[in-house]
């Protein structure tokens, strides 16, 4: 009684010629859960990567992240539109680990990028509804190599700072833009040092009306906290911009910096070298990810690990002890 799976030459054809019905069954096949739709989404992402080099070459992925509030969905409906009327394709994608818990995801939602989602030159996925972090990040990357195949030239992953969230979506963007909010002072605390390592590009959103002065003051400490920490690339120093996504003012001038910042990382061999470190580092955690899931549904793991897991949470077990035991039972003795 399931739905019969389509053929593995449709949906080739159908997502390189960016028929969006088809792409959006393939990411439907990509987030899937079921072992026949994991493996015909496995084939059709092998069978695509022949014809995907130039358009993933000429990709452009920008992830973007900030607290609940900063304007996010503001700036990506008036980034991605400026982005459209230069005449690129632009698909918006979610990492929302929060999703997991809710059921639902708030992130990468057309309600929230109105004028966006109204174009037909636009393609806008929430994050998988369910998962574990390292599963909603995996499906976000395959969706995201789909999204090129298809023809979306740029390529916007959005997140919130929850977790390790950020370092999955810096983990498959070129260029890592960190949205601020205006103010002085307090927000300085608010600033994750690891976010902002992360950084390629922090913006100070809302630089409109009344908060002006604000986000100016906050972009000069963030500009003295930058300089303290160092960039997180030679060729590179991490520019602190203000705009406003409310009336666009500056969004040209933001993307502006991604595109120079794609240049030097072009013209220094980095945007290739971090795009094959991402990929081997892909394709280790695709492998310890399956590795774990195999392991775990060993009938003699299965039966055993609840228990072990309830004596190391007592602290009758020590974890060390624990992980050996574990071993054993999967016939790794001196583990
Ligand atoms: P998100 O949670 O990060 O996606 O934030 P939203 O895009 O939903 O924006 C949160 C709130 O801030 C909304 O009420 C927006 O209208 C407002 N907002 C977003 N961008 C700006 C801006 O540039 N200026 C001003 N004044 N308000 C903004």
């Amino acid at each position: 009684h399931a739905a019969p799976l389509p053929a593995l030459d449709e949906l080739v054809d159908g997502v390189r010629q960016g028929h969006r019905a088809t792409l959006a069954r393939a990411i439907t096949l990509v987030e899937s859960r079921k072992a026949q739709h994991r493996a015909l989404a496995g084939e059709l992402l092998q069978a695509l990567l022949p014809h995907q080099a130039a358009r993933q070459a000429a990709g452009i992925r920008v992830g973007i992240t900030g607290v609940p509030g900063v304007g996010k969905s503001t700036t990506i409906d008036s980034l991605g539109c400026h982005l459209l009327a230069q005449g690129h394709r632009v698909a918006v994608l979610a990492v929302d680990p929060s999703s997991t818990r809710t059921g639902g995801s708030i992130l990468g939602d057309k309600t929230r990028m109105a004028r966006l989602s109204m174009d037909e030159r636009a393609f806008i996925r929430p994050s998988p509804a369910a998962g574990t972090l390292g599963g909603v990040a995996a499906r976000t990357r395959e969706t995201l190599l789909l999204c090129e195949a298809a023809g979306y030239d740029v390529v916007l992953v959005e997140t919130v700072g929850v977790g390790q969230s950020e370092t999955a979506v810096s983990d498959m963007t070129d260029t890592f833009l960190v949205l601020m909010l205006p103010g002085a002072g307090d927000e300085l605390q608010g600033i994750k040092k690891g976010i902002i390592e992360l950084a390629d590009i922090v913006a100070v959103n809302k630089a409109d009306g009344a908060n002006l002065a604000r986000a100016r003051a906050a972009a000069s400490e963030y500009r003295a906290a930058l300089h303290v920490l160092g960039g997180r690339e030679p060729f590179w120093s991490t520019p602190v911009l203000t705009y406003s996504g409310l009336t666009g003012e500056g969004i040209e001038a933001l993307w502006a910096q991604v595109l120079l910042h794609r240049a030097r990382s072009e013209a220094a061999g980095a945007l290739e070298a971090r795009r094959s470190a991402q990929q081997v580092k892909w394709m280790w955690t695709l492998f310890d990810d399956r590795l774990r899931e195999r392991m775990r549904a060993e009938p003699a793991l299965r039966a055993q690990w609840p228990a072990i897991e309830r004596a190391v949470a007592a602290g009758t077990l020590s974890p060390t002890l624990g992980a050996s035991r574990i071993a054993a039972l999967l016939g790794w003795p001196e583990l």
